[in-house]
């Protein structure tokens, strides 16, 4: 069984870049940032890593520094606020209408088998950014998860700069 799974480790290792949060954790671009990442990102700020793919009057799309999958992207507000509540009219139809937007485009380029859409609403529900954001992962039938066991990681198959390239064109068709 050992051998086993050495082998299926090392084979997949062949095809799949294991993402190492560490070496982001350590990436100093994105540690000595004092204010709030989101705030940073809207400020075109220089020391953070730039991901973001889209945005408008109201709203940014960018791809998640810590992905959960390939295509895994993050849409906020560009006020900073930290409650879904908080949001105006306004803002809450663009926010529904970039999501369904942003679906169709990951849909074009990741053909996933299913999303999770999610919004974490403080510390207790897992959210580590206060400024409200709404998370779009792709999510496929034959995800790796048995991988987590065997290596005591989990390993993904794309970097999030990948993700960027793949999809700053496609968030211009909107
Ligand atoms: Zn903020």
């Amino acid at each position: 069984m050992l051998i086993i799974s050495r082998w299926l480790i090392c084979m997949f290792k062949k095809h799949l870049y294991p993402i190492n949060k560490r070496e982001y954790l350590n990436d100093k671009r994105n540690n000595n940032i004092e204010k709030c990442i989101l705030c940073a990102i809207r400020d075109n700020d220089e020391k953070i890593t730039k991901l973001e793919v889209y945005r408008n009057e109201k709203f940014i799309v960018t791809i998640n520094l810590y992905p959960y999958n390939p295509g895994h992207i993050m849409i906020f507000p560009k006020r900073h606020i930290e409650d879904i509540r908080e949001l105006n009219k306004k803002e809450k139809i663009i926010f529904r209408e970039l999501t369904d937007r942003s679906l169709d485009l990951l849909e074009e380029e990741y053909n996933p088998h299913g999303f999770n859409i999610g919004i974490n609403l403080g510390r207790a529900s897992g959210a580590s950014i206060k400024h409200l954001h709404r998370h779009i992962v792709p999510r496929y039938h034959d995800e790796l998860g048995f991988i987590d066991i065997l290596s005591g990681s989990k390993i993904y198959i794309e970097k999030p700069e990948e993700s960027y390239k793949r999809l700053k064109d496609r968030f211009k068709k909107i």
